[in-house]
């Protein structure tokens, strides 16, 4: 891969992480490499310095970047951040070297309806949630792709792709997907089935060029839709349209990087 010279640092403001930059700072000034203060055109890596709430949130404030993204975790579980601080040295040294590998992650894209004609538009690339507030059951129409499917009675629904299988995914009993199968997972959030509500209560998993579609049983209802852990709340929503973006992002991973072994070093 490139060699990297220039990069660019994200950080979370934890007491971790503020321990740990000035000892990037040095090991970068002493690989040659230059840290820029904004996010421009030549900037060769992202450095993201936290969790994967950092990890997160950076996407979110750079418009899911396209340059390669480096994590490292000062954080607690970080499973988008594969490098620990006590690895400094040969991060920089592999980074500075070209010895990396780059994975790539397609985010949902999931367009809102609201407010009689207006369109929000949002990028996730773990999941998007749909409910009505914090508390209340909520009553949705699920579509796949042209097909009507169910009315969902419960909490909510959860669409997430195959970075985001790992995360709230996982919590409601969803299937860990390898990224490297390109699919979108529904999951239930606490459905009900009862004589008077009935919906699926397994999973449901579709090819990625698939659109879901989910509209609240009385269209301008209020709906509270969280992307990635960021909360949206609407007084008049009508609905939400979910589908993997054509974009990528590119998570920087060691060359002896391995799926299922960081699943099992997570989780097990
Ligand atoms: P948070 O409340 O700190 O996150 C929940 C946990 O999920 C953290 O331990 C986080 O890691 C971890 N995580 C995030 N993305 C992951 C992934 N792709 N694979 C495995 N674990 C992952 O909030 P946050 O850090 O801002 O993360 C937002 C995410 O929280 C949402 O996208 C949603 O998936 C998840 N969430 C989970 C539940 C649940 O499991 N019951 C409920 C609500 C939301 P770090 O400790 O490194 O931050
Ligand atoms: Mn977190």
């Amino acid at each position: 891969m490139k060699n990297v010279r220039k990069v660019f640092i994200y950080g979370s403001d934890t007491h971790s992480t503020a321990a740990f930059m000035p000892r990037l700072m040095r090991a970068l000034e002493t690989a040659g490499i230059a840290v820029s203060d904004l996010l421009e055109e030549d900037v060769d890596m992202i450095i993201v310095v936290g969790g994967d709430g950092t990890f997160l949130r950076l996407l979110r404030d750079h418009e899911f970047p396209s340059v390669p993204i480096a994590g490292v975790n000062t954080g607690h579980l970080g499973f988008f951040m594969e490098f620990m601080p006590h690895e400094l040295d040969s991060f920089i040294a592999s980074v500075a070297a070209g010895d990396y590998t780059v994975h790539r992650h397609r985010p949902l894209m999931a367009t809102v309806l609201h407010d009689e004609g207006k369109t929000d538009i949002y990028k996730g690339i773990n999941d998007v949630v749909v409910r009505k507030n914090a508390s209340s059951i909520v009553h949705l129409d699920l579509s796949i792709g042209s097909s009507y499917i169910e009315r969902f009675s419960g909490d909510g629904l959860l669409i997430s792709t195959p970075a985001g299988s790992t995360s709230y995914n996982y919590s409601l009993g969803g299937g860990i997907v390898d990224p490297r199968v390109s699919v979108i997972q529904v999951s239930p959030i606490a459905p009900m089935n009862t004589t008077s509500y009935r919906a699926f209560t397994s999973d449901v998993i579709l090819p990625s060029d698939m659109t879901v579609k989910i509209e609240p049983e009385h269209r301008g209802s209020p709906g509270l839709i969280i992307v990635d852990g960021a909360e949206y709340r609407y007084d008049c929503f009508e609905s939400i349209s979910v589908a993997m973006a054509r974009e990528e992002i590119l998570l920087v991973r060691k060359t002896d990087y391995s799926y299922w072994s960081w699943v099992a070093q997570k989780f097990i």
